[in-house]
Parts: C-alpha cells; sequence; structure tokens
C-alpha cells in the first residue's frame, strides 16, 4: 500500500482515503463517491480494527461481506483497496498508541473505554501509510470524526479531514453495518433515534432552546419505544461534546439507544445559521 500511494504521489495525484471496517452500504459510497469527485486516485480501506472493540463487544461477529464489498467499491470507482490482516497491522510487540485526551473520555467513550483510542490509532496508522491529501468520515459517528480533526490538527498531520452528511434509510433510519443484526420486528423499533431527533427539531423549531426540556421530550419518545433501552441521549456542544444548558452556540443532539441487543447510535446537527443568529439550521 505504502508502495502504490508512493508513486499516485510521484505522479502528482490528488490522494483520497475512505476507511472503513467493510459491509459496506450506501453511507460508505457515499464517501467514496465525495473522494472521487475531489481527488484524482481514491483509496478504500476494509479493516475490522480488534483494537476500538471492548472485551464483551461484537468484534467477532461483526459482519465481515469482503467479496460483494469489494464488487460495490469497484462499481463506484474506488481506484485501490486496502484489506490488510490484523497481524499486519498489531505485529508481535506493537505498543505505540494515540490518546485523544478530554473529547475522548465523553460520551461513546465513557459507554466504550478504550474504543477511541483505538480509533485514533488505526485512523493514524492508515493516515501514515497512505498519507492522503484528503480523508473522508461519515458524520454519523460525530464524536468519531471530531477526534479525528483533532488528532490531526494536534500532530501536524498533512491530510485534510473531509466529514460527509449522514445517509439515511428512506424511513429516516441511519444507514449501518450493524443494522444487520436487526430482526424485522426491531427493524421497525429502530426508527425510535430518528423519530426522537425530528421530536426535538420540532421543539427547537417552535422557540425551545433549553436543553433539560429538549432531553424530556427526547426520554419520552424513546420510552415510548418497548424495545428501546436508551445509553445516552444528550444535548453537547459541537466542538468539546461537553452537555450544554442552552443552544446558543453549534451543538449535537446525540442519541446512543440499545434495539434489542444491538446498539445503534445517531445525532442532529443544529447550527446558526450565520454567526450570532437566532436563526438555526438543522442537519438530520
Ligand atoms: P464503519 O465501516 O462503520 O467504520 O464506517 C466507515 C465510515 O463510514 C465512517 O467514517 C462512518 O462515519 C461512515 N459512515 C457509516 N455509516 C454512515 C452513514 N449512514 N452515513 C454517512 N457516513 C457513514
Amino acid at each position: 500500500m505504502k508502495e502504490q500511494a508512493r508513486q499516485a504521489r510521484a505522479e502528482n495525484r490528488v490522494i483520497g482515503l475512505v476507511p472503513t471496517m467493510g459491509a459496506l452500504h450506501r453511507g460508505h459510497l457515499a464517501l467514496i463517491e465525495r473522494a472521487r469527485r475531489e481527488c484524482s486516485t481514491v483509496i478504500a480501506s476494509i479493516f475490522v480494527n480488534p483494537k476500538q472493540f471492548g472485551p464483551t463487544e461484537d468484534f467477532s461477529k461483526y459482519p465481515r461481506t469482503f467479496d460483494p464489498d469489494r464488487e460495490m467499491l469497484e462499481r463506484a470507482g474506488a481506484d485501490l483497496l486496502f484489506a490488510p490482516e490484523a497481524a499486519e497491522i498489531y505485529p508481535q510487540g506493537f505498543s505505540s498508541y494515540v490518546q485523544v485526551d478530554g473529547l475522548s473520555e465523553r460520551l461513546e467513550g465513557r459507554s466504550r473505554p478504550g474504543h477511541f483510542r483505538g480509533v485514533a490509532t488505526v485512523v493514524m496508522k492508515l493516515l501514515q501509510i497512505v498519507q492522503p491529501n484528503f480523508a473522508y468520515f461519515g458524520r454519523k459517528d460525530a464524536q468519531q470524526s471530531r477526534i479525528i480533526t483533532q488528532m490531526a490538527r494536534d500532530l501536524n498531520l498533512d491530510s485534510e479531514i473531509v466529514v460527509c452528511p449522514i445517509v439515511r434509510e428512506p424511513d429516516g433510519l441511519a444507514m449501518s453495518s450493524r443494522n444487520a443484526y436487526l430482526s424485522a420486528e426491531e427493524r421497525k423499533a429502530a426508527t425510535v433515534l430518528n423519530r426522537a431527533l425530528g421530536a426535538a427539531k420540532d421543539e427547537v423549531a417552535a422557540g425551545v432552546r433549553d436543553s433539560l426540556q429538549l432531553q424530556t421530550v427526547l426520554h419520552r419518545v424513546l420510552g415510548a419505544e418497548k424495545l428501546a433501552r436508551v445509553d445516552y441521549a444528550e444535548i453537547v456542544d459541537a466542538e468539546t461534546f461537553e452537555p450544554v444548558l442552552r443552544l446558543n452556540k453549534p451543538c449535537f443532539v446525540v442519541l446512543a439507544v440499545f434495539i434489542g441487543k444491538t446498539r445503534l447510535i445517531d445525532n442532529l446537527f443544529i447550527e446558526p445559521k450565520a454567526p450570532g443568529s437566532d436563526e438555526l439550521l438543522f442537519h438530520f
């Protein structure tokens, strides 16, 4: 991979990297398409990173669909696929990690200790191997893309981190490889995440700015779905991911909800239309 990337750089190509864990869906393909528009060489990676899964999480049963993934990437116009083995990425004696302090400890980090250390480490390695001009991430994992942006800034990386919109199913469920775990009944129940975000948006659009009031609405909608168990439902500052009391700056409404045994996340990004403006923009 390093040799190929070096050659692309020598040919003055603009390299775009799209890191994934495979089990590809339209959310991943949207990243490839964006990279195709902005770059002349598009590299996708597929690596189910053992270091970002906790000991009781779904690493061994995470969906692995390599052949269809490869075909999808080819059809979507990716130029190269990097799909290393775990032993190649973490050989015997591997002992260096990237830790983004603060941001990594909240929300996803609190529920999944060590998760973001694993994510930051593998993304750093992929960025070092490929040295892309641009690396593409989905806002579906809002805290992850914020942490990677921070890491790139803190460690003076030459790659620009590009964060892309969330791709959803027609009924609003955010696309995710983990949606494959859902039974038919759970799949219906899973729309509750998007419905809760929609209810929060309606409140904000009606003038509510108080976070606690919004959280009450989130819990009311989520609590009405009997297959759902809330891990967290919060309104956080888009920079720090600390809870906010009032919506007066860019914020995320962030959700992590178990539907049966499957843990799903989703978010709504809310920002003032212009700095200081009372008018808000909502990004589902
Ligand atoms: P994953 O394979 O789940 O690690 O995801 C690889 C990349 O695709 C990450 O940057 C994700 O944020 C992004 N991604 C996953 N699902 C979606 C989605 N529904 N919309 C947009 N990006 C997504």
